[in-house]
C-alpha cells in the first residue's frame, strides 16, 4: 500500500482535521500545451471549499494559544467571502461565535454559505482601502467594540502564511516527492504564495516562485518594477492586492505574471468542458500563471499551482449568461443558449 493511499484512508479524528492534506491532480490540457507537467493542488476539496479554510484554521489557533480567545468569544473579519467560510465552520467546531463582514460586490453564494453556517453577515459597499469604510477596517472596529471577541486580520497576521510553510508547501514537497521547479499563484491576502514559496525554498532554493496577478491589483508592478501601481480591472473575487501585506513581506518572488480575465477564464472553461473540474475565477488565472511560467522554463519541467475555490460559489456570475454578458467577458459556448 502506498504512503498516499494509506494517508487518505486513514480516519481523521475530528472535522476540523479535514482542512488541508489536499488531493494534487496533474492538469491534462495544460501539460500538453506546454510540454510540462502541470499539478495542482485542489484547494476545493476542503470542507469549506477553498484554500481559506487552512488560514482560518491556523488564525483561530493561534489566537487560542496567545489567549487571545475565550470560550463562546467571538471571531470577527473582513473577507471577501472564503476565509469567512473557513472561519465560520472553525468557529462552530470549537464553540465561538462568527461576524463576518465582506463587500457587497462579493458572490451572492458566498453571502448565501455564509448566513447558512450561522455566520453574522455585514456587507459594505467596495470602497478603497484608504477609506475607512473598507471591509477591512470595517471588521476591526466591530472587533473593538464586541466584547470577548479578536479580529482575525488575515492580510496582516502571519498565522495565515504559516498555514502554508507548514501545511500546503510540505504537501506539495512530499506529494511530489521532491521534484517540484516551479510554483505559482494569486495572492489576495499573499499568505497562499509567501507561505507555499518560504516553504519550498527551504527545502529547495532553485525552485521558481512565480506571482501570479490579476489586472487591478498592483503587485506586478512591484515585483517587476519596485513600484506599488495597479493597471486595469478584474472580476476575480478573493485576488487582487495593493500592498504589501505583512504575509507578503520577506515572500521569495523571482518571477511575475499578469493575466487577464479572459485568459482565466479560457482555462475555468478548458478545465470545465476537458477535465470535469468546476472552479472560480482566481484558479483559472492560476492555471494560466502556470502555463505562463511552464513556457518561461521550458518543457520537461514540474510546475505546481493552487486550484483556490469551487466553481459552484460561482453559478449567479461566472457560470451566468447574462453576468458574463453584463461584464463584456466571452460565454461559455454551453452557457450561450441558456436562459
Ligand atoms: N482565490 C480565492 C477564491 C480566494 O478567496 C483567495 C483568498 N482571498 C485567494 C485566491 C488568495 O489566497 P491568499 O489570501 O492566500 O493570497
Amino acid at each position: 500500500m502506498s504512503l498516499r493511499y494509506a494517508i487518505a484512508m486513514l480516519v481523521q479524528k475530528d472535522s476540523l482535521a479535514l482542512i488541508g492534506n489536499t488531493p494534487m491532480v496533474r492538469l491534462a490540457g495544460p501539460s500538453k500545451e506546454t510540454g510540462c507537467d502541470i499539478f495542482a493542488k485542489c484547494e476545493f476539496a476542503n470542507p469549506g471549499a477553498s484554500v481559506k479554510d487552512r488560514a482560518a484554521l491556523f488564525i483561530v489557533n493561534d489566537a487560542e494559544d496567545r489567549g487571545l480567545l475565550q470560550p463562546g468569544g467571538t471571531i470577527v473579519e473582513g473577507t471577501a467571502g472564503n476565509t469567512g467560510i473557513g472561519l465560520a465552520l472553525v468557529a462552530n467546531a470549537k464553540g465561538y461565535k462568527t461576524i463576518i463582514v465582506m463587500p457587497e460586490t462579493q458572490s451572492r453564494e458566498k453571502m448565501d454559505t455564509l448566513r447558512a453556517l450561522g455566520a453574522e453577515l455585514v456587507t459594505v459597499p467596495a470602497a478603497a482601502y484608504s477609506n475607512p469604510g473598507h471591509f477591512v477596517h470595517t471588521s476591526r472596529r466591530i472587533a473593538e467594540e464586541t466584547e470577548n471577541a479578536v479580529w482575525a486580520n488575515q492580510f496582516d497576521n502571519i498565522a495565515n502564511r504559516k498555514a502554508h510553510i507548514v501545511g500546503t508547501a510540505e504537501e506539495i514537497w512530499t506529494q511530489l516527492d521532491g521534484q517540484v521547479d516551479g510554483f505559482t499563484c494569486a495572492a489576495g491576502t499573499g499568505g497562499t504564495i509567501a507561505g507555499v514559496g518560504l516553504g519550498l525554498k527551504a527545502h529547495d532554493e532553485n525552485i521558481t516562485i512565480a506571482l501570479t496577478d490579476p489586472y487591478g491589483a498592483a503587485l506586478y508592478n512591484y515585483y517587476a518594477h519596485g513600484e506599488l501601481k495597479a493597471e486595469g480591472s478584474s472580476v476575480a473575487e478573493g485576488i487582487g492586492q495593493g500592498r504589501i501585506t505583512a504575509n507578503l513581506e520577506g515572500a521569495p518572488i523571482d518571477t511575475q505574471f499578469r493575466i487577464s480575465d479572459e485568459e482565466g477564464l479560457l482555462w475555468v472553461s478548458r478545465l470545465l468542458a476537458e477535465e470535469g473540474l468546476c472552479l472560480g475565477l482566481s484558479s483559472g488565472i492560476n492555471v494560466a500563471g502556470a502555463v505562463a511560467l511552464a513556457k518561461e522554463l521550458g518543457p520537461g519541467k514540474r510546475i505546481v499551482t493552487i486550484l483556490c475555490d469551487t466553481g459552484f460559489r460561482y453559478l449567479s456570475t461566472l457560470y451566468n449568461r447574462e453576468w458574463l454578458e453584463a461584464k463584456g467577458l466571452t460565454v461559455f459556448p454551453w452557457l450561450a443558449h441558456n436562459r
